[in-house]
């Protein structure tokens, strides 16, 4: 037998593609997909030329955090057209071929892999610096087929996003190791949602009445308070710890596991926003906590 057709021609497609990165977590939830949207947003702000594929096709989450819910996909001659973010942002993914975003997708091994072979196959994306290709949580038939896919081609690596917390930190060792196994490079791990950190002015501060379950907003008063006693406090961005790091967070494993710790990102509630509302957390300085620790791991790479 000769050679597989198809990964011939997606080895083909691939000669314009120069960097292929692929992001990763053990669990859902963890921030995988808004890192894979932030990255790609700040290397095309960056003037290089990107594209974004979204293998998540159970439950894909790219093109409302790009902006691009309610887009199609076309075809053309060359094949079918990522969607655009800008001229250099282009965008495939489950999503634009659902009629609907709340329709579910129940769809079995040999179908998914047959589409992400179509997308790596089928879509046009001409000169690329980077390809981002986000993929569904943990380490299952996706992941097998996309590197699998890629074969005839070169992996750059593997970027891991977790929290900090234990159940997730198991997860990416699995991770790691599935990495390991499959021969693809560990670029690095991201611990997301590391802590809560808010400007001071954001918060909303309560008073708890009688028991828990209760509680009067006295947010007006509490600033107010600051305001005249205080002014400097309304400066200072508030953090706290939302999960237990006693442990050592990511850093921790990435010593013992012999991986690069790329850095830390806070739950910023500036970022979920921009995530919502599909814009990037770098475009008008809004996202005072996570922008700069997105950036400093993005600098990293
Ligand atoms: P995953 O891709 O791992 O399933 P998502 O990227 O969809 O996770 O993130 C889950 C939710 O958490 C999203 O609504 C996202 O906006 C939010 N989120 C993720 N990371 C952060 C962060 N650092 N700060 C604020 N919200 C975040």
């Amino acid at each position: 037998t000769g050679p597989d057709p198809d990964l011939v021609a997606i080895a083909e497609r691939m000669t314009t593609v120069k960097h292929k990165i692929l992001v990763l977590s053990g669990k859902g939830g963890v921030g995988k997909s808004t890192f894979s949207a932030q990255l790609a947003f700040a290397l095309a702000a960056m003037d290089f030329q990107v594209g974004l594929v979204d293998i998540d096709i159970c439950g894909p989450s790219l093109p409302k955090m790009l902006g691009l819910e309610g887009q199609e996909m076309h075809k053309s001659n060359l094949g079918w057209s990522p969607v655009y973010v800008e001229s250099n942002l282009g965008v495939v993914s489950m999503g634009f071929m659902l009629d609907h975003t709340d329709n579910a997708v129940i769809w079995k091994g040999p179908r998914k892999s047959g589409l992400i072979k179509q997308f790596l196959k089928e879509v046009y994306w001409g000169e690329l610096d980077f390809l981002i290709v986000d993929t569904p949580p943990g380490t299952s038939d996706e992941h097998i087929e996309i590197v699998k896919s890629l074969e005839a081609t070169r992996i750059d690596g593997a970027i891991i996003v977790t929290t900090p917390q234990q159940v997730s930190l198991t997860d990416v060792r699995k991770g790691v190791n599935f990495c390991k196994k499959i021969g693809v490079d560990v670029l690095g791990v991201v611990e997301n949602m590391s802590g809560l950190c808010s400007p001071m002015t954001d918060f909303k501060f309560v008073k708890l009445i009688d028991d828990s379950s209760e509680q009067s907003d006295v947010t007006e008063w509490a600033l107010e308070y600051m305001r005249e006693k205080a002014p400097e406090l309304l400066n200072l961005i508030a953090c706290s710890e939302v999960f237990d790091s006693r442990g050592g967070g990511a850093a921790k494993m990435c010593t013992e596991m012999e991986v690069t710790f790329l850095g830390k990102v806070p739950l910023d509630p500036r970022l979920g926003k921009a995530a919502d509302e599909g814009r990037s957390c770098f475009a008008n300085g809004d996202c005072a906590v996570s922008a700069p620790a997105l950036k400093k791991i993005i600098d990293k790479l």
